[in-house]
């Protein structure tokens, strides 16, 4: 349910409305935009009296929500949400709201020249984070698996040389300690619904990139981002990554569609991972200029100092050089669209 509050109300009334429904066992979700202040109501609401909450004189209007998330939900909070992540070069790295961010890196971490050297590059190509997997979820038990906590070590290493904000994937709720120096924390599609994981991350204290999961719909996508929210954490990045379809060419169908309807459901960031939506290099330039013409705010994009002998996803995975030409052609079109990056 949403109360939307009439302009110029004193905070002290707003309170006493937001004391009501805490006393029935609910919670309040705040929104003060620049004209309106939108209370969401959590909880099991069909007990309340939607007449008499519009009697009240405070209240403008009320509505019910039909939709099973709430706090990502846009008619909680009309204005977008923007992820802000520290950087040690003084400003954050900001997501949504009209800002954009690309995240470019390996797949894996494969030693210290390999992440420094990929780091130093996708920065002076315009990449304002780091990615790389320390904890890798590969199909097979005999792939490589990931250098743990030295890929991390590693990838901090590359974030003291570089400055750049560092994004790695957490595959266990145990190895938590371990992330406590990365800066953006990912969950992988294939965690996209380990609840437990997205429960005890709506409490790190950290921006959350969730991954959409291999086979979801939009609405199980936001339902797992409500998990992180519902436990305190506003900082979410929805990541559209490709979904399994019959289509064999493309290692998964990039669901463009998902951008603009993830937006129009929900007030929080939506970036594109076109590498593994596509499984090959060459239709990552492509995907991108989609995203970007979606609404995309912002793009995650595998890079690697030599694609042929990556430990993991070599085949989608671009060279430096490849992927200074698609940061022209985004930078070219961010300017068209109007983004700040
Ligand atoms: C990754 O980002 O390296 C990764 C494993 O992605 P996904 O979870 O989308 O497959
Ligand atoms: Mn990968």
């Amino acid at each position: 349910m949403i109360v939307i509050i009439k302009q110029n109300t004193e905070n002290k009334k707003i309170e006493k409305l937001v004391k009501k429904f805490e006393d029935m066992g609910l919670s309040c979700h705040h929104s003060t935009g620049a004209h309106t202040t939108i209370l969401g109501i959590i909880g099991d609401t069909s007990r309340v009296d939607i007449d008499a909450v519009r009697a009240n004189d405070i209240v403008e209007d009320v509505k019910r929500v039909s939709e099973p998330y709430k706090a990502v939900n846009r008619k909680f909070q009309p204005e977008d949400t923007v992820v802000r992540v520290p950087s040690k070069d003084g400003g954050d790295v900001c997501l949504g709201g009209g800002y954009f961010s690309v995240i470019a890196g390996p797949c894996s971490v494969e030693c210290e020249e390999q992440i420094v050297s990929v780091a130093r590059d996708v920065k002076k190509s315009g990449a304002t984070m780091l990615r790389g997997g320390a904890f890798k979820p590969r199909t097979s038990p005999y792939s490589f698996q990931g250098l743990h906590a030295e890929g991390l070590e590693l990838l901090l290493t590359a974030k003291q040389e570089t400055g750049l904000p560092i994004v790695s994937e957490i595959m266990d709720l145990s190895n938590i300690e371990l992330f406590r120096d990365v800066d953006v924390i990912q969950v992988g599609a294939r965690n996209m619904q380990n609840f437990a994981m997205l429960k005890a991350l709506g409490h790190c204290g950290k921006p959350v990139l969730l991954k959409r999961g291999l086979a979801n719909t939009i609405e199980e996508f936001l339902m797992s981002a409500e998990y992180i929210m519902a436990g305190g954490n506003a900082q979410v990045i929805l990541c559209e990554r490709g979904i399994r379809t019959f289509e064999t060419i493309t290692r998964n169908t990039l669901d463009i569609s998902a951008v603009p309807v993830l937006h129009h459901q929900s007030h929080l960031p939506v970036i594109v991972d076109p590498s593994h939506a596509a499984g090959l290099t060459w239709l990552v330039e492509p995907l991108s200029r989609a995203s970007i013409a979606a609404g995309a705010d912002g793009l995650m994009i595998e890079v690697h100092n030599n694609p042929s002998a990556a430990l993991s996803d070599g085949a989608q995975s671009l060279t430096p050089a490849q992927f200074d030409s698609v940061m022209d052609k985004v930078k070219a079109q961010l300017l068209f669209e109007g983004k700040r990056f």
